[in-house]
Protein backbone atom coordinates (compact mmCIF):
# COMPACT_ATOMS: atom_id res chain seq x y z
CA UNK A 1 0.00 0.00 0.00
CA UNK A 2 1.28 3.38 -0.72
CA UNK A 3 1.93 5.95 1.90
CA UNK A 4 2.12 10.03 1.76
CA UNK A 5 6.09 10.77 1.94
CA UNK A 6 7.70 11.75 5.29
CA UNK A 7 6.59 15.08 6.02
CA UNK A 8 3.89 15.22 3.76
CA UNK A 9 -0.07 15.26 4.91
CA UNK A 10 -2.89 14.89 3.35
CA UNK A 11 -5.59 17.47 4.14
CA UNK A 12 -9.27 15.59 4.71
CA UNK A 13 -12.27 17.96 3.94
CA UNK A 14 -12.27 19.55 7.64
CA UNK A 15 -8.90 20.63 7.10
CA UNK A 16 -8.78 21.81 4.11
CA UNK A 17 -11.80 23.97 4.23
CA UNK A 18 -9.62 25.74 7.42
CA UNK A 19 -6.85 26.04 5.49
CA UNK A 20 -8.27 27.32 2.59
CA UNK A 21 -10.75 29.72 5.27
CA UNK A 22 -7.53 31.25 6.01
CA UNK A 23 -6.21 30.93 3.01
CA UNK A 24 -9.39 33.21 1.43
CA UNK A 25 -9.25 35.29 5.07
CA UNK A 26 -5.43 36.87 4.03
CA UNK A 27 -6.76 37.38 0.37
CA UNK A 28 -9.78 39.56 1.51
CA UNK A 29 -7.08 41.60 3.45
CA UNK A 30 -4.56 41.81 0.47
CA UNK A 31 -7.44 43.56 -1.53
CA UNK A 32 -8.45 45.64 1.47
CA UNK A 33 -5.32 47.11 2.02
CA UNK A 34 -4.15 47.27 -1.81
CA UNK A 35 -1.88 44.40 -2.30
CA UNK A 36 -1.69 42.84 -5.82
CA UNK A 37 -1.37 38.82 -6.11
CA UNK A 38 1.54 37.74 -7.71
CA UNK A 39 1.95 33.72 -8.10
CA UNK A 40 5.29 32.83 -9.06
CA UNK A 41 6.88 29.08 -9.67
CA UNK A 42 7.07 26.44 -6.95
CA UNK A 43 10.42 25.55 -8.57
CA UNK A 44 13.51 28.04 -8.95
CA UNK A 45 16.69 28.08 -9.33
CA UNK A 46 18.49 26.49 -7.00
CA UNK A 47 20.92 29.78 -7.00
CA UNK A 48 18.48 31.64 -6.45
CA UNK A 49 17.01 30.13 -3.63
CA UNK A 50 20.42 29.77 -2.05
CA UNK A 51 21.49 33.36 -2.73
CA UNK A 52 20.54 35.00 0.39
CA UNK A 53 18.55 32.73 2.78
CA UNK A 54 19.72 30.89 5.89
CA UNK A 55 22.65 28.68 6.22
CA UNK A 56 19.95 26.43 7.99
CA UNK A 57 17.04 27.11 5.09
CA UNK A 58 19.84 26.13 2.72
CA UNK A 59 20.64 22.89 4.14
CA UNK A 60 17.26 21.83 3.59
CA UNK A 61 16.06 22.55 0.58
CA UNK A 62 14.77 20.03 -1.50
CA UNK A 63 16.82 20.74 -4.43
CA UNK A 64 17.57 18.22 -7.51
CA UNK A 65 18.49 18.36 -11.32
CA UNK A 66 15.88 18.08 -13.42
CA UNK A 67 15.98 16.33 -16.94
CA UNK A 68 17.65 19.23 -18.83
CA UNK A 69 20.64 18.87 -16.42
CA UNK A 70 19.47 22.61 -14.44
CA UNK A 71 20.18 22.25 -10.53
CA UNK A 72 16.87 23.71 -9.40
CA UNK A 73 14.59 23.30 -5.57
CA UNK A 74 10.98 23.14 -4.47
CA UNK A 75 10.82 27.14 -2.98
CA UNK A 76 11.67 26.87 0.66
CA UNK A 77 10.50 30.71 1.46
CA UNK A 78 8.61 32.94 -1.09
CA UNK A 79 10.69 36.27 -0.55
CA UNK A 80 13.65 34.91 -3.32
CA UNK A 81 10.83 34.71 -5.85
CA UNK A 82 9.15 37.98 -5.23
CA UNK A 83 12.77 39.81 -4.52
CA UNK A 84 13.92 38.02 -8.73
CA UNK A 85 10.84 39.56 -9.79
CA UNK A 86 11.22 43.01 -8.03
CA UNK A 87 14.76 43.41 -9.54
CA UNK A 88 13.73 42.06 -12.45
CA UNK A 89 9.91 42.89 -14.35
CA UNK A 90 8.61 44.68 -12.11
CA UNK A 91 12.34 46.98 -11.74
CA UNK A 92 9.82 50.05 -13.52
CA UNK A 93 7.06 50.12 -11.58
CA UNK A 94 6.07 52.84 -9.54
CA UNK A 95 6.29 53.23 -6.13
CA UNK A 96 5.13 51.89 -3.32
CA UNK A 97 4.65 48.45 -4.28
CA UNK A 98 2.31 45.93 -3.00
CA UNK A 99 2.49 42.54 -3.55
CA UNK A 100 0.56 39.39 -1.99
CA UNK A 101 1.40 36.09 -2.39
CA UNK A 102 0.08 32.66 -1.38
CA UNK A 103 0.96 28.94 -1.57
CA UNK A 104 2.70 25.98 -0.18
CA UNK A 105 6.39 25.46 0.76
CA UNK A 106 9.40 23.20 1.06
CA UNK A 107 11.51 22.79 3.83
CA UNK A 108 13.22 19.19 4.99
CA UNK A 109 12.51 20.34 8.33
CA UNK A 110 12.07 17.17 11.33
CA UNK A 111 8.74 16.84 11.10
CA UNK A 112 7.13 17.80 14.70
CA UNK A 113 3.83 19.37 16.20
CA UNK A 114 3.42 22.69 14.05
CA UNK A 115 6.59 21.95 11.71
CA UNK A 116 5.71 20.04 8.42
CA UNK A 117 7.61 19.53 5.37
CA UNK A 118 5.35 20.95 3.02
CA UNK A 119 3.33 24.30 4.42
CA UNK A 120 1.29 26.95 3.53
CA UNK A 121 1.76 30.87 4.24
CA UNK A 122 0.53 33.98 3.19
CA UNK A 123 2.70 36.54 2.03
CA UNK A 124 2.86 40.67 2.44
CA UNK A 125 5.11 42.74 0.78
CA UNK A 126 6.03 46.65 0.56
CA UNK A 127 8.62 47.88 -1.43
CA UNK A 128 9.58 51.38 -1.83
CA UNK A 129 9.22 53.12 1.37
CA UNK A 130 11.45 53.06 4.16
CA UNK A 131 9.35 55.40 6.89
CA UNK A 132 7.83 54.00 9.52
CA UNK A 133 4.41 54.07 7.99
CA UNK A 134 5.28 51.09 6.29
CA UNK A 135 6.53 49.05 9.04
CA UNK A 136 3.11 49.97 10.84
CA UNK A 137 0.98 49.44 8.26
CA UNK A 138 2.63 45.91 8.32
CA UNK A 139 1.71 45.20 12.04
CA UNK A 140 -1.80 46.40 11.77
CA UNK A 141 -2.45 44.60 8.52
CA UNK A 142 -1.19 41.21 10.57
CA UNK A 143 -3.28 42.12 13.28
CA UNK A 144 -6.21 42.80 11.42
CA UNK A 145 -5.62 39.49 9.74
CA UNK A 146 -5.83 37.23 13.23
CA UNK A 147 -8.35 39.05 14.50
CA UNK A 148 -10.62 38.93 11.61
CA UNK A 149 -9.78 34.99 11.89
CA UNK A 150 -11.27 35.05 15.42
CA UNK A 151 -7.90 34.08 17.43
CA UNK A 152 -7.36 34.65 20.65
CA UNK A 153 -5.07 36.22 23.23
CA UNK A 154 -2.38 36.75 20.14
CA UNK A 155 0.89 38.75 21.36
CA UNK A 156 3.43 39.98 19.04
CA UNK A 157 6.74 39.30 19.82
CA UNK A 158 9.16 42.51 18.53
CA UNK A 159 12.47 43.96 18.15
CA UNK A 160 14.97 45.64 15.86
CA UNK A 161 17.82 44.04 14.07
CA UNK A 162 19.90 47.15 13.98
CA UNK A 163 20.57 47.38 17.47
CA UNK A 164 22.36 44.36 17.56
CA UNK A 165 24.01 44.82 14.56
CA UNK A 166 24.80 48.99 15.55
CA UNK A 167 26.60 47.34 18.60
CA UNK A 168 28.99 44.51 17.14
CA UNK A 169 29.62 46.73 14.00
CA UNK A 170 30.90 49.35 16.38
CA UNK A 171 32.78 47.15 17.60
CA UNK A 172 34.11 45.54 13.96
CA UNK A 173 32.70 42.10 14.47
CA UNK A 174 32.47 40.90 11.10
CA UNK A 175 29.62 39.63 8.99
CA UNK A 176 30.14 36.20 9.31
CA UNK A 177 30.41 35.97 13.32
CA UNK A 178 27.75 38.58 13.56
CA UNK A 179 25.54 36.07 11.60
CA UNK A 180 26.48 33.13 14.09
CA UNK A 181 25.00 35.59 16.64
CA UNK A 182 22.31 35.92 15.32
CA UNK A 183 21.40 32.06 14.58
CA UNK A 184 22.13 31.61 18.56
CA UNK A 185 20.02 34.35 19.68
CA UNK A 186 17.13 33.17 17.45
CA UNK A 187 17.16 29.71 19.32
CA UNK A 188 17.17 31.61 22.70
CA UNK A 189 21.12 30.17 23.35
CA UNK A 190 21.83 33.58 25.06
CA UNK A 191 25.19 31.93 26.43
CA UNK A 192 26.40 30.53 23.73
CA UNK A 193 25.87 33.96 21.61
CA UNK A 194 27.68 36.08 24.22
CA UNK A 195 30.83 33.20 24.15
CA UNK A 196 31.61 33.86 20.58
CA UNK A 197 31.23 38.05 21.41
CA UNK A 198 33.72 37.03 23.82
CA UNK A 199 35.94 35.00 21.55
CA UNK A 200 35.64 38.06 18.83
CA UNK A 201 37.57 40.59 21.37
CA UNK A 202 35.17 42.76 21.68
CA UNK A 203 35.36 45.77 24.46
CA UNK A 204 34.16 45.12 28.42
CA UNK A 205 31.53 47.49 27.60
CA UNK A 206 29.90 45.82 24.74
CA UNK A 207 29.89 42.27 27.16
CA UNK A 208 28.03 44.05 29.52
CA UNK A 209 25.78 45.92 27.36
CA UNK A 210 24.90 42.79 25.51
CA UNK A 211 24.44 41.06 28.60
CA UNK A 212 21.83 43.50 29.86
CA UNK A 213 20.31 43.68 26.04
CA UNK A 214 19.41 39.82 26.38
CA UNK A 215 17.69 40.17 29.70
CA UNK A 216 15.61 43.32 28.41
CA UNK A 217 11.97 42.51 27.33
CA UNK A 218 8.54 43.56 28.33
CA UNK A 219 4.73 43.94 27.50
CA UNK A 220 5.07 47.62 28.10
CA UNK A 221 7.05 48.58 25.05
CA UNK A 222 8.11 52.18 25.91
CA UNK A 223 9.04 51.41 29.20
CA UNK A 224 10.68 48.45 28.03
CA UNK A 225 12.28 50.91 24.91
CA UNK A 226 13.67 54.06 27.40
CA UNK A 227 15.50 50.81 29.11
CA UNK A 228 17.27 49.64 25.92
CA UNK A 229 17.68 53.16 24.91
CA UNK A 230 19.56 53.46 28.35
CA UNK A 231 21.81 50.01 28.07
CA UNK A 232 22.65 51.12 24.28
CA UNK A 233 23.51 54.55 25.12
CA UNK A 234 27.18 54.56 23.84
CA UNK A 235 26.21 52.92 20.24
CA UNK A 236 25.10 55.45 18.18
CA UNK A 237 23.38 53.06 15.77
CA UNK A 238 21.48 51.25 17.98
CA UNK A 239 19.81 54.13 19.74
CA UNK A 240 18.81 55.22 15.74
CA UNK A 241 17.21 51.85 15.72
CA UNK A 242 15.16 52.47 18.94
CA UNK A 243 14.19 55.15 18.19
CA UNK A 244 12.70 53.59 14.99
CA UNK A 245 10.94 51.34 16.65
CA UNK A 246 9.40 53.76 19.49
CA UNK A 247 8.19 55.50 15.89
CA UNK A 248 6.71 52.05 14.85
CA UNK A 249 5.00 51.12 17.68
CA UNK A 250 4.07 54.99 18.40
CA UNK A 251 2.23 55.18 14.91
CA UNK A 252 0.20 51.62 15.64
CA UNK A 253 -0.81 52.86 19.04
CA UNK A 254 -2.08 56.69 18.05
CA UNK A 255 -3.67 54.83 14.73
CA UNK A 256 -5.76 53.02 17.94
CA UNK A 257 -4.68 49.46 16.94
CA UNK A 258 -4.42 47.44 19.96
CA UNK A 259 -1.38 45.56 19.93
CA UNK A 260 -0.28 43.20 22.52
CA UNK A 261 3.26 42.88 22.35
CA UNK A 262 6.32 41.66 23.81
CA UNK A 263 9.68 43.52 23.18
CA UNK A 264 12.65 41.61 23.04
CA UNK A 265 15.67 43.76 23.02
CA UNK A 266 17.52 40.61 22.33
CA UNK A 267 15.38 38.95 19.39
CA UNK A 268 16.62 38.17 16.25
CA UNK A 269 15.00 35.80 13.59
CA UNK A 270 17.19 33.23 11.47
CA UNK A 271 16.96 34.76 8.61
CA UNK A 272 20.11 37.00 7.29
CA UNK A 273 18.54 39.62 5.48
CA UNK A 274 16.62 41.63 8.07
CA UNK A 275 17.42 44.83 8.82
CA UNK A 276 15.00 46.75 10.83
CA UNK A 277 12.00 46.03 12.83
CA UNK A 278 11.09 42.22 13.43
CA UNK A 279 8.27 40.54 14.80
CA UNK A 280 6.72 37.21 15.31
CA UNK A 281 3.32 36.59 16.16
CA UNK A 282 2.43 33.94 18.53
CA UNK A 283 -0.46 32.27 20.89
CA UNK A 284 0.50 30.34 24.72
CA UNK A 285 -1.49 27.27 23.65
CA UNK A 286 1.27 26.93 20.85
CA UNK A 287 5.35 27.10 21.44
CA UNK A 288 5.64 28.28 18.01
CA UNK A 289 5.54 31.46 15.92
CA UNK A 290 2.59 31.94 13.82
CA UNK A 291 4.24 33.99 11.20
CA UNK A 292 7.00 36.31 10.66
CA UNK A 293 7.82 39.46 9.32
CA UNK A 294 10.18 42.98 9.52
CA UNK A 295 12.08 45.22 7.44
CA UNK A 296 14.83 44.04 4.56
CA UNK A 297 15.91 47.16 2.95
CA UNK A 298 19.20 45.66 0.90
CA UNK A 299 17.80 42.20 -0.22
CA UNK A 300 16.58 43.77 -3.36
CA UNK A 301 19.83 44.99 -4.37
CA UNK A 302 21.22 41.42 -3.49
CA UNK A 303 18.98 40.17 -6.12
CA UNK A 304 20.76 42.16 -8.39
CA UNK A 305 18.11 44.89 -8.38
CA UNK A 306 18.54 48.42 -7.66
CA UNK A 307 18.77 49.63 -3.89
CA UNK A 308 14.83 49.18 -2.86
CA UNK A 309 13.89 49.29 0.82
CA UNK A 310 11.11 46.62 1.37
CA UNK A 311 8.62 45.18 4.62
CA UNK A 312 6.64 42.35 4.83
CA UNK A 313 5.37 39.48 6.16
CA UNK A 314 4.88 35.68 6.27
CA UNK A 315 1.82 34.04 7.58
CA UNK A 316 2.12 30.68 8.69
CA UNK A 317 -1.22 29.61 7.18
CA UNK A 318 -0.97 25.86 9.08
CA UNK A 319 0.31 26.86 12.59
CA UNK A 320 -2.53 29.91 12.27
CA UNK A 321 -4.81 26.94 11.68
CA UNK A 322 -3.41 24.48 14.28
CA UNK A 323 -4.24 27.47 16.86
CA UNK A 324 -7.89 28.25 15.86
CA UNK A 325 -8.38 24.62 16.26
CA UNK A 326 -6.73 24.71 19.49
CA UNK A 327 -9.14 27.77 20.91
CA UNK A 328 -11.92 25.96 19.32
CA UNK A 329 -12.55 28.44 16.59
CA UNK A 330 -14.32 26.72 13.27
CA UNK A 331 -14.95 29.09 10.06
CA UNK A 332 -18.91 29.26 9.75
CA UNK A 333 -19.47 26.17 7.12
CA UNK A 334 -21.44 26.33 4.14
CA UNK A 335 -23.00 23.04 5.23
CA UNK A 336 -25.51 25.76 7.37
CA UNK A 337 -27.83 26.22 4.24
CA UNK A 338 -27.02 23.02 2.46
CA UNK A 339 -29.35 21.37 0.43
CA UNK A 340 -29.90 18.02 -1.50
CA UNK A 341 -31.77 17.61 -4.02
CA UNK A 342 -33.82 14.24 -4.15
CA UNK A 343 -35.99 12.86 -7.32
CA UNK A 344 -38.52 10.31 -6.25
CA UNK A 345 -38.84 8.42 -9.76
CA UNK A 346 -36.86 8.63 -13.04
CA UNK A 347 -38.72 10.63 -14.70
CA UNK A 348 -38.41 13.73 -12.54
CA UNK A 349 -34.80 13.69 -12.77
CA UNK A 350 -34.29 15.89 -14.77
CA UNK A 351 -36.50 18.55 -13.50
CA UNK A 352 -34.30 17.55 -10.17
CA UNK A 353 -31.34 18.61 -12.02
CA UNK A 354 -33.16 21.88 -13.18
CA UNK A 355 -34.15 23.02 -9.84
CA UNK A 356 -30.90 21.75 -8.58
CA UNK A 357 -29.39 24.92 -10.97
CA UNK A 358 -31.54 27.28 -10.16
CA UNK A 359 -31.19 26.67 -6.59
CA UNK A 360 -27.00 27.33 -7.01
CA UNK A 361 -27.68 30.48 -9.12
CA UNK A 362 -29.10 32.20 -5.64
CA UNK A 363 -25.57 30.71 -3.82
CA UNK A 364 -27.28 28.00 -2.20
CA UNK A 365 -24.76 24.87 -2.22
CA UNK A 366 -26.95 21.97 -3.48
CA UNK A 367 -25.77 17.87 -3.80
CA UNK A 368 -28.15 15.99 -6.10
CA UNK A 369 -28.54 11.98 -4.87
CA UNK A 370 -26.88 10.26 -7.29
CA UNK A 371 -27.10 6.59 -5.99
CA UNK A 372 -30.75 5.90 -7.04
CA UNK A 373 -31.57 5.46 -3.42
CA UNK A 374 -35.21 4.75 -2.09
CA UNK A 375 -36.30 8.14 -0.17
CA UNK A 376 -35.99 7.25 3.06
CA UNK A 377 -32.45 5.69 2.48
CA UNK A 378 -31.60 9.03 0.52
CA UNK A 379 -33.03 11.44 3.83
CA UNK A 380 -30.88 8.67 6.04
CA UNK A 381 -27.78 10.03 4.26
CA UNK A 382 -28.46 13.50 3.89
CA UNK A 383 -29.04 13.01 7.76
CA UNK A 384 -25.81 11.33 8.32
CA UNK A 385 -23.90 14.11 6.21
CA UNK A 386 -25.49 17.23 8.21
CA UNK A 387 -27.27 18.51 4.99
CA UNK A 388 -29.84 21.25 6.32
CA UNK A 389 -32.69 20.64 3.72
CA UNK A 390 -33.99 18.39 1.04
CA UNK A 391 -36.04 18.83 -1.71
CA UNK A 392 -37.50 15.52 -2.84
CA UNK A 393 -38.92 16.55 -6.43
CA UNK A 394 -41.65 13.71 -7.21
CA UNK A 395 -44.32 13.43 -9.94
CA UNK A 396 -47.86 14.16 -8.48
CA UNK A 397 -46.01 17.67 -6.75
CA UNK A 398 -44.70 18.38 -9.71
CA UNK A 399 -48.06 18.55 -11.40
CA UNK A 400 -48.93 21.54 -9.51
CA UNK A 401 -45.42 23.00 -9.65
CA UNK A 402 -44.48 21.83 -6.60
CA UNK A 403 -42.28 20.29 -4.14
CA UNK A 404 -41.82 18.69 -0.68
CA UNK A 405 -39.43 21.03 1.62
CA UNK A 406 -37.97 19.10 4.22
CA UNK A 407 -35.87 20.87 7.12
CA UNK A 408 -33.55 17.91 8.43
CA UNK A 409 -32.79 18.94 11.81
CA UNK A 410 -36.36 19.86 12.92
CA UNK A 411 -37.26 16.61 10.76
CA UNK A 412 -40.49 18.19 9.55
CA UNK A 413 -41.63 18.99 6.15
CA UNK A 414 -44.35 21.03 3.93
CA UNK A 415 -45.30 21.42 0.11
CA UNK A 416 -43.97 24.80 -1.26
CA UNK A 417 -44.40 26.41 -4.88
CA UNK A 418 -41.54 25.46 -6.77
CA UNK A 419 -41.70 29.63 -8.09
CA UNK A 420 -40.99 29.88 -3.65
CA UNK A 421 -38.15 27.00 -3.07
CA UNK A 422 -35.56 30.04 -2.88
CA UNK A 423 -37.39 32.33 -0.88
CA UNK A 424 -38.47 29.90 1.66
CA UNK A 425 -34.89 28.29 1.92
CA UNK A 426 -33.48 31.79 2.21
CA UNK A 427 -35.70 32.91 4.67
CA UNK A 428 -35.73 30.02 6.89
CA UNK A 429 -34.38 30.04 10.30
CA UNK A 430 -32.11 26.38 10.48
P1 LIG B 1 10.06 31.87 8.10
O1 LIG B 1 9.87 31.87 6.61
O2 LIG B 1 11.02 30.84 8.57
O3 LIG B 1 10.29 33.24 8.65
O4 LIG B 1 8.68 31.40 8.71
C1 LIG B 1 7.53 32.18 8.71
C2 LIG B 1 6.38 31.35 9.24
O5 LIG B 1 6.14 30.23 8.39
C3 LIG B 1 6.63 30.72 10.59
O6 LIG B 1 6.35 31.60 11.62
C4 LIG B 1 5.66 29.55 10.57
O7 LIG B 1 4.37 29.97 10.91
C5 LIG B 1 5.70 29.13 9.13
N1 LIG B 1 6.60 27.98 8.97
C6 LIG B 1 7.93 28.00 8.76
N2 LIG B 1 8.42 26.74 8.64
C7 LIG B 1 7.37 25.90 8.81
C8 LIG B 1 7.21 24.48 8.81
N3 LIG B 1 8.23 23.66 8.59
N4 LIG B 1 5.96 23.98 9.03
C9 LIG B 1 4.90 24.80 9.22
N5 LIG B 1 4.99 26.13 9.23
C10 LIG B 1 6.20 26.70 9.02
Amino acid sequence: MFKTVRGMRDLMPIDAERMRHVEQVSRTISKLYGYEEIITPVLESYDLLAAKTSEEIRERMYSFKDLGGRKVALRPEFTASVARLVATKLRNEPKPMRLFSVGSLYRYDEPQYGRFREFWQANYELFGSTRPEADAEILILTNDLLKRLGLQNYRFKIGHTEILRGILNQEGMDEGKQNSVRQLLDKKSWEEALAIARDADVSQNCLTTLERLFETRGEDAFQVLESVKEIVQDYESALAAVENLWKILELVKDSGTQLEVMVEAGFARGLEYYTGMIFEPYVPELDVALGGGGRYDKLIQLFGGESIPAVGVAQGIDRIVLSLKKQGVSPKTAKEKSVVVISMKNESMAKALELSDALRKSGLPVEVAVMGRSISKALADADRRGVAYAVIVGPEELKEEKVVLREMKKSEQRTVEISNLTQEILASST
